[in-house]
């Protein structure tokens, strides 16, 4: 660890004891040989279901109920008797996952939205550093803790003390922002006025915004001097298309990181780009299929979380409604970390046709990943009557032929006449506060 990063690390701890150390033993743990992993992986998933059963009437109930008891997990292949926790069962349950001798005061609330139905609020410890997992990517990518950043999110700063406490722990980091909600042109030239000056090693942003960002520096011909180590992108599916647009606008490499609001950070690419680093130390993920039983690696199916390291509001099993898919392969980094595919779409993304062929969300945003030359954009929608309908926004209106040839090849087949499709070719996909959507269902 170098001089700054330390620094900044004990000055962290001021505020949250223990941030040091958390730090110094997930660096260790990314490097862990395999086998002493896994063991250590084991242990914390057996102790929190212990604690679980012990502790949180909803687990105690549920284990009961099905004649289970923590005792019966002896090994990890048992994990799976554990039922799968649904997003519903959590909103109707609230107060019956808070651990015995947790008080709202000891907690964080955090709401998702999701896009249906009602909102999901889950409850976070206030003493757990959820930072570790970011600033471990920042190990990754080589860019130190407190450098200075550029960030194209949602939301205005924080104000106050808060910002006063800030601004001492990341002193003298610079953080300069664009409002994923509101890019325009005239912000994004004062974004590049300020990019040109603080020169950040680290931009992080939404997909759909960064995106945004990228056509309108490509298509000005703007050119930096100076690049930074890595590209965040974060929130929502990125296709190929996009991550080969952002990275030439910025000539940096884009990693992509995977997380939900339920748990955090889930995994990212280090800058090998050989898939996801599962943090699985802290967060166990499984692919499941549709009648919840784990399927290999390498296959696509429900991911599952369990959150290790969340002991007064614990999450296991739970089903955060995306499709993923865990990796056979080892990435060249040297990290034991595990890897997972790019998380490419929701469950509820798969378009279900009338014969009852799915055209899954995974194949659907990967569609024009051989046309990224001529595709700068793209979404589909589904209408009421199950029509499609699918947006493209070209590089150039010569290619209009081409790419109606090539999807009426590639989905006319699929599709084979259950519904009818359109193409429409537009100047604009707008987003929703900075995240596209690449699937929508009307
Ligand atoms: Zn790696």
């Amino acid at each position: 660890m170098n001089i700054t990063d330390y620094i900044f690390l004990k000055r962290y701890s001021l505020a949250k004891n223990g941030a040091l150390d958390a730090y110094k033993t997930a660096i260790l743990n990314q490097r862990m040989d395999e086998s002493a992993l896994n063991e250590l992986v084991w242990e914390k998933t057996k102790k929190l279901v212990s604690h679980a059963y012990a502790n949180v009437s909803w687990y105690k109930d549920k284990f009961d109920e099905l004649g289970l008891h923590p005792f019966d997990i002896t090994k990890p292949e048992y994990f799976g008797q554990i039922p799968i926790l649904k997003r519903h069962e959590i909103i109707n349950n609230f107060d019956k996952f808070i651990s015995k001798g947790v008080t709202s005061k000891n907690l964080k609330f955090i709401t998702t939205g999701g896009s249906s139905g009602k909102p999901l609020k889950i409850g976070v410890s206030k003493r757990r550093i959820r930072e570790i997992q970011k600033w471990q990517m920042f190990d990754w990518w080589n860019v130190p803790l407190n450098a200075n950043m550029a960030s194209i999110y949602r939301g205005v700063p924080v104000n106050g003390l808060k910002k006063l406490a800030l601004s001492f722990i990341n002193w003298p980091q610079k953080i300069i922002r664009l409002d994923a909600a509101k890019i325009t042109s005239h912000n994004i030239r004062q974004f590049i006025h300020q990019y040109r000056k603080v020169r950040p090693k680290l931009i992080h942003g939404y997909v759909g915004a960064l995106d945004a960002l990228a056509d309108y520096i490509l298509e000005n011909n703007i050119k930096f001097d100076f690049k930074p180590n890595s590209i965040w992108c974060t929130a929502a599916p990125i296709s190929v298309v996009q991550e080969n647009k952002i990275s030439k606008a910025f000539n940096a490499p884009v990693c992509d990181q995977y997380g939900c609001s339920e748990l955090y950070f889930v995994s990212a690419e280090c800058s090998h780009k050989r898939g996801l680093h599962i943090f699985s130390d802290s967060v166990k993920v499984e692919i499941v299929d549709y009648r919840g039983q784990a399927v290999r690696n390498d296959l696509y199916g429900n991911i599952i979380l369990t959150n290790l390291d969340e002991y007064a509001f614990p999450l296991i099993r739970y089903e955060n409604g995306d499709r993923g898919r865990i990796l056979d392969d080892k990435c060249s980094c040297g990290m034991t970390l595990p890897l997972m595919d790019k998380v490419k779409g929701r469950i509820s993304d798969n378009i279900n046709l009338p014969n009852s062929v799915v055209l899954s969300g995974e194949y659907l945003t990967t569609i024009f990943d051989n046309h990224t030359d001529y595709v700068k954009q793209f979404q589909i929608i589904q209408k009421k009557d199950l029509s499609l309908k699918i947006k493209v926004k070209l590089s150039n209106s010569n290619y209009t032929d081409l790419i109606k040839k090539f999807l009426e090849r590639e989905l006319g087949e699929k599709i084979n006449n259950q519904v009818g499709y359109t193409i429409d070719f537009v100047d604009e996909i707008f987003s929703d506060k900075g995240k596209l959507r690449f699937i929508i269902k009307e």
